[in-house]
């Protein structure tokens, strides 16, 4: 077992697109009340007093959409500037980041994973399930806008669904050839859409790797921050691809994160609700951040158990809440 040391906290679980795989049509959303998010100090104080005394030294930002909530700029300041921080990143959907990079840059952030399923303005407003036109026109402004303010690695986070996107396999891969950007195709996994999953259901890494190959080639890369990611490259490409494939390989071996809810749940595994635990109203009632950090061991403890094929019950309909609730 790797040893934990990666937090995932997710800063709002609203966001501005509805992605299908994401946040479904017709899913129950519950968004949490203001109140019961996590405030910045209540997060400092997990960061400072629970986490970074257990060992922790990496985080990522991310929701629903980090850029919506209106303090990002200055807790990514707050965060990358924790003297243990070795490694701060977010990830968003980019809508939002063209007149933001500059700022989340110089406040210290230095990686940065934007999600962008399509090259096609009509295809991505289909996944995103909104129709608004220059969605993606702005997205694609807000890559450029990181690209040059000097994110670095940029990665593109591609989700690859039959018959909606799949058609854009090989024009996404080949963004890379030229530009140094690190697309991840990430599975499709079946968390709170059942329908579309049932509906579409999923490819492959293998699957993929094999379309590019036969185009290309691929020759075995890496590139900072694989994570679970199998990483590859197009001969000469100046970026990387890498592959996450939480459903067709079991990678829980590897897995040194566990997860922060906005509303303060940390779950030791994606797939797993179960074993779940709420700091923020541990915090709230105030148990000290000691005994916090006795919770968080425990919590860790489980995890080591956890393995990913053993999730709570195997079906979408287990998992009452959807990627922008966990933070994805
Ligand atoms: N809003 C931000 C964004 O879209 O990048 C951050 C939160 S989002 C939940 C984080 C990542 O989870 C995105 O790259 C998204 O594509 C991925 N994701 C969401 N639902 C998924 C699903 N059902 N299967 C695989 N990946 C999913
Ligand atoms: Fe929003 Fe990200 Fe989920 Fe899409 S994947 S709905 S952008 S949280």
């Amino acid at each position: 077992m790797n040893q934990v040391d990666y937090l995932r906290i997710s800063l709002i679980d609203r966001c501005n697109f509805r992605c299908q795989y994401c946040m479904p049509e017709g899913a129950e959303l519950n968004y949490i009340l203001k109140q019961q998010l996590l405030t910045d100090e209540e997060i400092l104080t997990l960061i400072q007093e629970v986490f970074i005394p257990l060992g922790f030294t990496r985080f990522r930002l991310t929701g629903g959409e980090p850029l919506l909530r209106p303090s990002v700029v200055d807790l990514v300041s707050k965060i990358a500037n924790l003297p243990q921080t070795q490694d701060l990143a977010m990830t968003t959907n980019g809508f939002l980041l063209a007149p933001m990079a500059q700022n989340l840059y110089d406040a210290g952030l230095r990686r940065i994973n934007i999600s962008l399923d399509s090259l096609e303005a009509d295809t991505f407003e289909q996944i995103i399930g909104n129709h608004g036109r220059g969605r993606w026109q702005q997205v694609w402004e807000g890559i450029q806008a990181a690209y040059q303010v000097g994110f670095d690695p940029l990665k593109l986070n591609v989700v690859v669904i039959p018959g909606i996107n799949d058609h854009e396999i090989l024009n996404l891969a080949a963004l890379t050839i030229d530009k140094q950007w690190h697309i991840r195709f990430i599975e499709f996994m079946p968390i709170g859409n059942e329908h579309l999953f049932s509906a579409r259901g999923w490819i492959s890494s293998a699957d993929l790797r094999q379309r590019i190959y036969e185009r290309w080639g691929l020759t075995e890369s890496q590139v900072y921050g694989n994570g679970p990611a199998d990483v590859f490259q197009i001969p000469g490409a100046k970026g990387t691809l890498g592959f996450i494939s939480q459903m067709s390989e079991c990678f829980c071996d590897r897995c040194n994160r566990v997860r922060l809810s906005a509303d303060g749940w940390l779950r030791p595994c994606l797939l797993n609700e179960t074993s779940q635990i709420d700091l923020k109203t541990s915090l709230r009632a105030g148990i000290s951040t000691a005994q916090l950090r006795e919770q968080v061991k425990q919590l860790l403890n489980i995890k080591a158990e956890i393995n990913f094929k053993q999730r709570d019950s195997g079906t979408s309909g287990t998992y009452t809440r959807t990627m922008s609730q966990i933070g994805g």
